[in-house]
């Protein structure tokens, strides 16, 4: 048996966005700025995946700007708030994704910003009396990502909003992980990156959200696409391939993906010697497992898990490569032996009940002959 969980690094596109983006690499190849009608067909299609996508956020059309990334997007908020405000002060978190937290780092180093981090406590929560005594005359924005990429931990983003837009401050959030899996109340929010391919969309194609009347300082110019902000001929066929993966979402996915994930946690809390990383029930991501074993590394779970069908990862994606331990989990005051024995599981809503079957399964045994070598008694 195949097991994907790996789906907070990328999900499969459904193949009912392969159908419907098919014909925009073909016959409907036009390029969305063309008058002629080869190109209107195009501009259709992408007018068309605007509305979608507006209507699901539950924004204008207008508000709506298409990236090639959700790290794209990340960039190009932090980086353009300097078109609104000459103040130069960002508040974040320490558990941000890179996109965030490399993007401040380079714009404290090129361009002298302050970048403040919000300390977070042992579940991965902000604390929000901490954020309205951090922020300053001189912050211009406030940076929380909603879900966690690594511990699923949701912080309230409407909460955040509020408070941000009490003191004026502008406010942004990295929903890529959590779109389509948690429910988004723009109402506080000024700007939200998104990316296609966390969502059954393909690769290559973001979003962010951006409230009416902001006008971000554009890093791409050119043609004057996205009303200046982004230039580039659209890639319609991944635009439309977006829309769709979004449409397909239901609501109803959210409460299956949380049945099996409490099911996969639960099971794997009767294991001794483990334990949850982040929080637990509404406050986690539906899709999200990040436990540690005792007395089991990481790596070798997850290459025992391998060779046995089963795709997990150890920390997220963009650390795992390297041996440094994950800034998330480290965030939230894990031990060094915790954070080593550390694997994240991520659900799609194709997950299956036979599959988290399986993977419990193999998982004992896998736990039980690495304990075996490392001599672990409990
Ligand atoms: C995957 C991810 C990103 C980056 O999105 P890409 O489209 O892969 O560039 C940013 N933030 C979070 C939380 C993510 O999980």
């Amino acid at each position: 048996m195949k097991v994907y969980l790996d789906n907070a690094a990328t999900t499969m596109v459904d193949s009912k966005v392969v159908s419907k983006m098919m014909p925009y690499f073909s016959e409907k190849y036009g390029n969305a700025s063309s008058v002629h009608s080869k190109g209107q067909e195009a501009k259709m299609a992408l007018d068309d995946s605007r509305k979608v996508i507006a209507k699901f956020l539950g924004c204008k059309f207008d508000e709506v700007v298409f990236t090639a990334s959700g790290t794209e997007s990340n960039n190009m908020v932090l980086r353009g708030i300097k078109g609104i405000t000459n103040k130069k002060e960002i508040i974040t978190t320490n558990i941000e994704h890179p996109a965030i937290l490399e993007t401040c780092a380079d714009l404290a180093k090129s361009e002298g910003y302050k970048i403040k981090f919000l300390k977070v406590d042992n579940k991965g929560f902000i604390d929000l009396k901490e954020l309205e005594k951090m922020i300053s005359n001189e912050t211009a924005l406030v940076s929380v990502m909603h879900g966690n990429n690594e511990i699923g931990v949701l912080n309230d983003i409407s909460k955040i909003g509020e408070i941000c837009h009490k003191h004026n401050v502008l406010f942004h959030t990295d929903a890529v992980q959590s779109l389509c899996k948690a429910n988004i109340d723009l109402k506080n929010i000024d700007f939200l990156s998104a990316s296609a391919h966390k969502v059954h969309g393909p690769k290559g194609v973001g979003l962010f959200y951006l409230r009416k009347g902001l006008k971000l300082k554009p890093l791409i110019t050119g043609g004057g696409h996205e009303h200046g902000l982004r230039s580039g001929t659209y890639n319609v066929a991944g635009i439309v391939g977006f829309a769709e993966a979004v449409k397909l979402f239901s609501g109803s996915e959210i409460k299956n993906m949380t049945r099996l994930r409490d099911k996969l946690i639960d099971n794997i809390l009767k294991i001794k010697g483990t334990r949850l990383n982040g929080a637990s029930g509404e406050k986690r991501l539906c899709n999200n497992v990040n436990v540690s074993f005792e007395g089991a590394e990481g790596e070798a779970i997850g290459a025992y898990l391998d060779s046995n069908g089963i795709c997990i990862s150890t920390g997220s994606a963009c650390s795992s490569h390297s041996l440094k331990p994950s800034h998330v989990l480290e965030a939230i005051g894990l031990k060094h032996e915790e954070m080593n024995g550390s694997v994240r599981m991520s659900l799609s809503k194709f997950t299956t009940d036979e599959e988290i079957d399986y993977v419990l399964n193999v998982l004992a045994g896998v736990i039980e002959k690495l304990r075996k070598i490392s001599g672990w008694k409990g």
